[in-house]
């Protein structure tokens, strides 16, 4: 038996921060996963119904509320026309249209599951998130948000996710290895971008998602490649790189052995439509 009490609809931050502070309370958006999970003794529900939903544009950022669905982004037009169209793209691989109608960016970002899709693009956009605790809002890494420090939906409330505009010129690649497109599971989500002029890489992110619930990203291995001429052998240096440190993750999973082999192949076509 749950314990719930009250729900609330706070109709903005200010509101449903303050009723965040009572005993025993979690806010939540569309509730698709935090319903069926929800802690005993929880008494207060704080709902992201009614707060104010937008995705908009200011003159270095798309910003996204932490409220909008999978389908307001998938059918956003700064999200299909922005970035070659990567978060509209990466939202409709998000299950069914009824998943996509429920399920907001904010709730698939608070809690990180392996399949989770907009923890992989945060990474790919080392996104900045708005979030109000306590003490006022804060504009926190998406790292951070991982880190311990911070409970969202108990402490904090996620208000905006950044996605900067300077990434907009560059090349992008989303895909979503999968047996059913409409089911929730992933073997290997990857969302790559890179800047490559004159041959030369001027920036790069690979990120790739469902090995674990924290995408994983090796800064120290992009960092390796900056300035480096692409050409074949370094295409193949970094399709290996990364399909070693994906076996390593499991070396003896069937599953992991295909995904690192999966890695391998899309790595190849990415960088190789780059020379041709
Ligand atoms: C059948 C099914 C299939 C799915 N398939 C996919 C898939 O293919 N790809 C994918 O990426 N996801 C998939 N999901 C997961 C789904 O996208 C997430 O459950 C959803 O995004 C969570 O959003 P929500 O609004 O329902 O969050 P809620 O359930 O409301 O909240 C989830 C958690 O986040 C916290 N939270 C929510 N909003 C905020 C906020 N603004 N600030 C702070 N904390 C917050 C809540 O307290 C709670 O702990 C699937 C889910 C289901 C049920």
């Amino acid at each position: 038996m749950n314990s719930i009490k009250n729900v609330y609809f706070p109709k903005s931050l200010k509101e449903a921060v303050a009723l965040l502070k009572k005993k025993n309370s979690v806010f939540m958006d569309s509730g698709l996963y935090s319903f069926k999970n929800i802690n005993n003794g929880i008494e207060n529900i704080i709902s992201a119904k009614y707060m104010p939903k937008y995705i908009k544009k200011d003159s270095k950022n798309l910003i996204i509320s932490s409220n909008s669905t999978f389908d307001d982004m998938e059918n956003n037009k700064f999200c299909q026309s922005l970035f070659d169209g990567i978060i509209s793209k990466a939202a409709y691989n998000c299950s069914s249209q009824l998943i996509r109608n429920m399920a907001t960016i904010g709730g698939n970002i608070a809690h990180p599951n392996a399949f989770n899709i907009m923890p992989v693009i945060a990474a790919l956009f080392d996104s900045k998130i708005e979030i109000y605790n306590f003490k006022g809002k804060a504009i926190i890494g998406w790292k951070d948000l991982y880190s311990g420090k911070y409970k969202p939906g108990k402490d904090c409330i996620i208000s905006n996710i950044i996605f900067p505009l300077n990434y907009n010129k560059q090349n992008f690649y989303f895909e979503k290895i999968a047996k059913l497109k409409s089911s929730w599971e992933s073997y290997l989500t990857v969302a790559f971008r890179c800047d490559i002029k004159d041959k030369k890489i001027r920036d790069i992110r690979l990120v790739f998602g469902a090995i674990r619930a924290i995408p994983y990203v090796n800064y120290e291995f992009e960092k390796s490649i900056i300035g480096q001429e692409i050409d074949e052998k370094l295409i193949e240096n970094i399709a290996k790189e990364y399909k070693n440190n994906i076996l390593s993750f499991a070396p003896n999973s069937k599953i992991n052995i295909y995904r690192a082999q999966v890695a391998e192949n899309l790595i190849f076509s990415y960088f190789n439509s780059k020379i041709s």
